[in-house]
Order: C-alpha cells, then structure tokens, then sequence
C-alpha cells in the first residue's frame, strides 16, 4: 500500500513508547516498533498484535550503536524506500534510585506532580558514569538516529520527527546566562559548540561544580542532554523546511522510568505525542509543546 505512512518508534518496547505505537497504529499508521532487546521488543509487539494493532513490525534498534542504527537504516530503504514519521522516545534517566520501591503508587498516594518531582530528586544518586550514559543514549543517540533517517524522512511528501522532550529540558533550569543563552540563540548555535558545551557539563560534573557553575542538579545530565535536544531539534527545523521537527513533553507519566510515580497513565502521556506526530500538514515545525499545547522552550 504506497499511500500508508511509514512511522518509527525508537524505545517501542515498553512506557510511553509502547503506547506511542499502538496510538499510531490505531490512525492507520505502519508502526516499525523498535528496542533494543530483541526478546523484550517481540514480546510488545505479540502484545500490540493481541490488541488489535495489525500492521506493526518489529526491527531491532539499539539507538547507541552505529552499527545498529546502520541495519534499521538499510532494512527501511529496502522495505519502504521512505520513513514520514520518527518518534525519538527511547532515553534512560541515568541514575540510581536510593530507595527500592515496591508499591511505588502508594508511596506517592496524596503527593502532587512538584511533590512527587521534588522526592524523586532528591532520592536519586548520579554517579559520573551514569551521567556520561545519559548523555550519549539521551542526546548522541538520539542525534545519530535522527541524522541517519534523515535522507529516509527526506523521501516522504510529509516527514515528520517528534523528538521526546521533558520540562526538565526546560531552559530556565539551566541557570548560567551565558549557558542559557548559547543554548537559545539557535541563528548562532552549531553542533560543535553544544558537543563543547555538553563536555564542559562533564568537566564541571566531575568537578563537582554544578551548582556553583550554574547547571541543572538532580537528573542533571538528564536535564542537559533534553535541553540539548530542543537546541538540536530546532537547529535542523531550520535547516530543513520541509520537515516538520519538533518536540514534545508528555507529561508526568508512571512508568519505569518515574519509578511509577506521576499523574498520567502512558496512554495519556503518549496521546500528547502522538497528537503532535499527526498534526495537520504545514503545520508548525521547531516547536515545543507540553502536553499537546505549544508552550517555549
Ligand atoms: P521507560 O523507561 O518506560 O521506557 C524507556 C524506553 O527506552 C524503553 O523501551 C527502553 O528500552 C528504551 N531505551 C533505553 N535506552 C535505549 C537504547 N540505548 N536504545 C534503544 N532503546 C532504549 O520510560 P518512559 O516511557 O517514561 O520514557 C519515554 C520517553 O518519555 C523518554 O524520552 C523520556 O525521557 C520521556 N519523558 C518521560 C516522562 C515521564 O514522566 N515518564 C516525562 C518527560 C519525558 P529497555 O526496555 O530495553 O530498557
């Protein structure tokens, strides 16, 4: 069928990614579930297929491995000789939590989200390998993806990149002006630079200087490597007019990644997503949205 969009799902197996696909594939979208784990990633889609989702594939994708994304790339060219729609969901918090929670919805029971955001932060430890992880997989994996699917997106009438965002990539979290500015001023703003930026976050990380040098604490690499991101994803809006590239946070969602705290379930966090992978055509492109609703960055 040459008229059906064609839409990838990086992190498809589980959360908001999972859900992601089964949302797309209920408008009538070809879903390529993606995961990094082959058993994990069939599983979801025997899953998806029970529920009725029926035109679904699965394609391994381990989004910090060239060589991986290399595979995807060429079964995609192969198969569809396009991609209209890349949904960047796959990201990992990259930190420890200091309490194993069992019943974690109890323990949240009663808290509200800036409760619940500030217990998470302060229950998490951030080891310098963590935060060097959460960078390459939440930042360079994602950009390695984005950059090799391009010239796929690039052959759709309508392609489409919906980057996973968070409000903890807000920039007001960064709190060093000159940071904030050189991560806002997207005219004057280049890949190299943010590669240094992102290496002076490390420095100052392994300084133990966060605080004093202006930078987010508390997921803090997590934080950096999602405002990087926005910096990124407008870059290449501007770069590329023609495709619709944006960002979207979904919500304070339970899943794994939230220790199963939050307000909204992953269908609900997915639904703000999905809401932006299907906008009408020529709709905005370099955007922000929280929660469905165009918000800044
Ligand atoms: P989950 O932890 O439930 O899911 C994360 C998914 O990413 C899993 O499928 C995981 O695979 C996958 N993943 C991690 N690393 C890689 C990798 N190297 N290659 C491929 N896949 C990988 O988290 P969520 O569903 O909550 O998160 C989805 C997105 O939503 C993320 O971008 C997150 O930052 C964002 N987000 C979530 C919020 C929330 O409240 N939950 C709030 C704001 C943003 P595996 O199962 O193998 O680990």
């Amino acid at each position: 069928r040459p008229n059906t969009r064609i839409a990838v799902v990086t992190g498809g197996n589980k959360g908001i990614g999972f859900e992601v696909c089964r949302q797309l594939g209920s408008h009538g979208v070809t879903v390529v579930l993606t995961a990094r784990d082959e058993t994990r990633g069939a599983e979801a889609v025997e899953k998806l297929r029970s529920l009725g989702v029926a035109d679904l594939i699965f394609h391994q994708l381990d989004i910090t491995d060239t060589s991986s994304i290399a595979t995807l790339v060429d079964f995609l060219k192969i198969r569809f000789g396009k991609l209209d729609i890349l949904v960047n969901n796959a990201a990992i918090g990259g930190v420890e939590f200091l309490q194993e929670l069992d019943a974690s919805e109890e323990k949240f029971a009663g808290m509200d989200s800036d409760q619940m955001l500030e217990w998470m932060v302060k229950n998490v430890r951030e080891p310098i390998d963590g935060a060097k992880k959460g960078l390459q997989t939440n930042y360079y994996g994602t950009k390695h993806v984005t950059e090799a699917l391009l010239p796929l997106l690039q052959s759709s009438s309508d392609g489409r990149i919906v980057t996973i965002s968070s409000q903890f990539g807000l920039l007001r979290l960064i709190s060093n002006e000159e940071v904030r500015q050189e991560f806002s001023d997207i005219d004057n703003l280049t890949e190299e630079r943010l590669d240094e930026l992102l290496d002076k976050f490390l420095e100052d990380f392994e300084a133990d200087a966060l605080e004093a040098r202006g930078w987010p604490t508390g997921y803090s690499a997590y934080k950096v490597a999602k405002a990087a991101m926005n910096a990124y994803s407008r870059m290449l809006a501007r770069r590329h007019p023609a495709l619709r590239v944006n960002c979207a946070h979904p919500g304070y969602v339970r899943t794994g990644l939230t220790m199963s705290s939050g307000v909204l379930t992953p269908e609900e966090g997915a639904r703000n997503v999905v809401k932006v992978a299907l906008l009408p055509d020529g709709g905005p492109t370099g955007k922000y949205f929280a929660q469905g609703e165009e918000a800044s960055f």
